[in-house]
């Protein structure tokens, strides 16, 4: 069977390795020309998505994987703060985690080498069909068509497959902007280390500000002591934030970095809470749109099931809320992989596959909007003025319990 994935990102690259593993024929294209051309910020995967994985990639890349990542189980608990760097809490106990925060970059580095010369890079697919036997059918903008047994749209969030399928957009705006970067940890002055220690953090300020601070540290705390295989991007303590703000009021401009501060200032923000912004490499400074489908399992994939399919952020777009859209991907993939395996006809393994990604995609982002509704709530006037009245209550409860 002759299987041709439209998108080399996370998931079409985790189905391209399995297929391939299994003796499949595949064909992964790609509009990127070079697969380091992704975003700088981390991904995390939860045991389902590592096992997941380990189904899909050979050991020897899995072993490199954890040799470069960063085990939450070796971090301290995440703690929860105002916009005034007042603690509120903290997260669950993280010792028996099994999760660990891989860079992204690498991630899809060692997916490409398990794809290995069944990616095909700089090609972007214009879009699909069927060809004069019936086959499904890859088009190009400059190229020929080529046709497969099945097509699987890995193309993301704007995927060209999906739209195809759906007769439309899969997705919409969540309503909510996210910019990330990259801080070290010994970039900050010693206070802000102290506070921040090694853990991630949250915090949520009046009118839709929010500030995630992923903590990395795939050399101290890498999830397999392996040093001779690592690859991770970061090599020390790294902070990799994420801020959010509603769209209509969003930063935006040249200087990122200049606008976000601004943003934060005009909304409250202690200067010893924006340090992690201040500090961060200026290069590292990106701005992207979050996307998201609908959290009901039945209005994803809503097309009959045949010898199209689609993946990962092309049906069920996540927004990073939850950091589990890279792990759905991958899960999505390892599923398909099953299905196909054993199921008689292909269209009976595609109806298999989509049923398990609805529901799927629904329990990913119904954690996720969770978080985007939080965000969104705050920037009511009463949601303003809730946060503003309670987050110091919050505070001074935590510091009694302390
Ligand atoms: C800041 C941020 C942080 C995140 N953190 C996490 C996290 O911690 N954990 C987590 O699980 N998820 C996280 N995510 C979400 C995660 O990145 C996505 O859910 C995941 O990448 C989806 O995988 P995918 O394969 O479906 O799509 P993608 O990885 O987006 O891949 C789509 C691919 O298709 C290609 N493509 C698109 N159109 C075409 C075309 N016409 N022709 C050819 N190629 C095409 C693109 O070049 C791309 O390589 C984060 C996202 C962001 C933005």
């Amino acid at each position: 069977m002759r299987v041709v994935v439209v998108g080399g990102g996370i998931g079409g690259l985790a189905l391209g390795a399995g297929l391939r593993r299994r003796g499949f024929e595949v064909a992964v294209f790609d509009r990127d020309t070079d697969v380091t051309a992704t975003g700088g910020y981390h991904i995390t995967l939860d045991e389902r998505a590592q096992s997941a994985l380990s189904e899909l990639v050979e050991p020897r890349i899995m072993r490199r994987l954890l040799a470069s990542a960063s085990a939450l189980r070796l971090r301290e608990r995440d703690a929860f703060w105002d916009r005034r760097g007042r603690l509120l809490g903290h997260g669950p106990d993280l010792s028996g985690s099994r999760s660990v925060d891989v860079d992204r970059i690498t991630l899809r580095m060692l997916l490409a080498e398990a794809v290995g010369d069944d990616l095909h890079l700089g090609c972007r697919v214009s879009a699909v069909g069927y060809d004069d036997d019936g086959a499904p059918q890859v088009l190009f903008a400059d190229r020929e068509p080529v046709s497969a047994d099945l097509v699987v749209g890995a193309d993301g969030v704007h995927s060209v497959v999906a739209r195809h399928l759906a007769g439309g957009p899969t997705n919409r705006p969540a309503g909510i902007i996210g910019f990330s970067g990259r801080t070290l940890r010994r970039d900050l002055s010693a206070a802000e280390r102290q506070r921040l220690r090694p853990r991630s953090s949250l915090a949520v300020g009046p009118h839709g500000a929010a500030l995630y601070i992923g903590y990395l540290d795939p050399t101290g705390n890498a999830a397999l002591d392996a040093p001779e295989l690592r690859m991770s991007m970061t090599t020390e303590p790294t902070y990799i934030w994420g801020a959010m703000f509603p769209a209509p009021d969003a930063p935006s401009g040249d200087d990122l970095q200049a606008a976000l501060l601004a943003k934060f200032q005009e909304r409250g923000w202690s200067a010893h809470t924006l340090e992690v912004i201040t500090r961060a490499a200026p290069d590292s400074v990106a701005r992207y749109r979050f996307n998201a489908a609908s959290t009901r399992a039945h209005d994803l994939a809503p097309w009959p099931p045949g010898r199209i399919t689609a993946l990962g952020d092309a049906v069920h777009a996540t927004p990073p809320t939850a950091g589990m859209g890279a792990g759905a991907a991958i899960r999505d993939a390892a599923s398909l992989l099953d299905h196909l395996s054993e199921s008689p006809t292909i269209t009976e393994a595609v109806g298999g596959f989509e049923a398990e990604m609805r529901q799927r995609g629904s329990e990913v982002l119904t954690l996720a909007m969770k978080t985007v509704r939080l965000i969104l709530a705050t920037n009511t006037p009463l949601g303003a003025a809730a946060t503003a009245l309670t987050t110091p209550l919050l505070a001074a409860t935590a510091r009694l319990r302390r």
